[in-house]
């Protein structure tokens, strides 16, 4: 189905250029023009549908490139604790007691509040029922990598079991629903993961071209034990055992010296920053300038509900240009095109997705749209757009969202989801728990 959306203010991310016009979908969901001014009428009825932006402002899907979907419901369970003892007294012995259907709704929860906050495409690493992750994100015709996270502290047999389950998720499901679904390898770190059972996961990928997705160096403390117990920092080890020859994106980064990102350069490693989860579990703020510099490839994630704790990449974005320009006592070192292009052109290439994260003839139409008409985004023209955009938008601002060219969200209303039923079993989840602990 073909459309044409006029009346809209375009942010191209071709350059800096912010368009007053229209836009041309095709019917493979592919933009197909993009232009100043209005329609004509012969444009008008070449296609199947037009719609009115209303004076919107456009700009390409969000991409966020690190989450957890299925721990959603642990959003607020466990505040202000450290990396490690939160991982062990809340995190693992909550997730240990999921059920399927538990993992289903909380999934559910997440995809519902990442469409309503501007995002149309994302990774998810989770260890539980991904086929069923895989199936509720083409019903709700987001597009999105799926990885089956892998924790190696466990016998041979199961290290096995899980890599068989990984490379089954991609069999299964790998270009899935018309290419919107791709699927990686996720070793879940390397204090969770024994060089061997890495060493298996290089084999994996090479035998099946599968790129790999990894937490890396998140906190200070995690990198000094490797080192201790392996002699190597993390990254170097790392490369050591190949982990870094298919495409991969580590999640963190926050603890790499400069040696380091030198190896992640070369390696063509991209790296999600996830600057309110570091922030939140007080691991510290990754060397993004000096990483950026370098001409490392820097994407945005969100991490899980449980360290962030809200899936909104607009106040990720603020916040990764805000915390550098405070550290560094320097406003000019993340600018609001740097970080606007990790969560859009940068999360593209990270996830390994082309022709995604502009607003150009010939990519992919995931697009989203923001009612600027409202207090905080005033005054505006077309020269205060980007700034808004990164310095006062909220993820409530967007009203419409489109993926290959299908609209999932129209006027606020998500149209594949049951938004009700949604927030209602999120609210179950807690009264069964209440009462299951009481
Ligand atoms: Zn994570």
């Amino acid at each position: 189905m073909s459309t044409l959306l006029h009346s809209v203010t375009i942010m191209t991310m071709t350059d800096d250029a912010i368009i007053n016009g229209y836009v041309i979908v095709d019917d493979n969901g592919y933009f197909k023009d993009i232009s100043s001014g209005v329609p004509t009428k012969e444009g008008m009825s070449s296609v199947d549908t037009v719609i009115d932006g209303k004076g919107k402002w456009l700009l390409p899907g969000l991409i966020n490139t690190h989450g957890h979907l299925g721990s959603t419901f642990l959003r607020g369970a466990g505040d202000d604790i450290p990396l490690m003892k939160w991982l062990q007294t809340v995190m693992w012995p909550a997730e240990s007691k999921f059920t399927k259907e538990t993992v289903q709704n909380a999934a559910s929860l997440a995809l519902l509040e990442m469409i309503k906050s501007g995002t149309t495409t994302f990774l998810d690493m989770y260890h539980l029922h991904m086929n069923q992750m895989a199936e509720l994100v083409i019903n709700s015709k987001m597009r999105a990598v799926l990885c089956r996270g892998m924790i190696g502290l466990c016998s041979e047999e199961e290290q096995k079991e899980k890599l068989l389950e990984s490379v089954q998720l991609y069999h299964d499901y790998h270009g899935a629903n018309d290419n919107k679904i791709t699927v990686a390898l996720s070793p879940h770190a390397p204090y969770t993961c024994p060089p061997k059972f890495l060493e298996m996961v290089v084999d994996k990928a090479i035998e099946h071209n599968m790129w790999i997705h990894t937490h890396l160096s998140e906190t200070n403390d995690e990198v000094v034990k490797h080192e201790e117990k392996y002699g190597l920092p993390p990254v170097e080890h790392l490369n050591k055992i190949g982990l870094f020859q298919n495409h991969c994106l580590i999640a963190h980064g926050v603890h790499v010296s400069e040696n380091e990102q030198e190896i992640l350069l070369e390696k063509n490693v991209s790296v999600s920053h996830n600057p309110m989860s570091n922030l939140k579990l007080g691991s510290g703020i990754a060397p993004i300038p000096i990483m950026m510099k370098k001409g490392i490839n820097i994407s945005l994630g969100t991490d899980s509900t449980a360290s962030n704790n809200n899936l909104d990449l607009f106040e990720e974005m603020r916040f990764a240009s805000l915390i550098q320009k405070g550290l560094y006592e320097d406003p000019t070192i993340t600018r609001a095109m740097d970080v606007v292009q990790m969560a859009t052109i940068n999360g593209a290439k990270a996830l390994r997705l082309n022709k995604l994260g502009m607003i150009q003839k010939g990519q992919l139409a995931d697009f989203i749209l923001i009612n600027p008409n409202v207090p905080h985004l005033q005054p505006w023209d077309n020269s205060r757009v980007l700034s808004h955009i990164v310095y006062s938008v909220k993820g409530t601002d967007v009203t419409d969202s489109f993926v290959q060219g299908i609209q999932i969200m129209k006027d606020r209303q998500v149209l594949t989801l049951d938004e009700e039923k949604i927030m209602h079993e999120a609210n179950n989840y807690l009264k069964l728990t209440d009462t299951a602990s009481s």
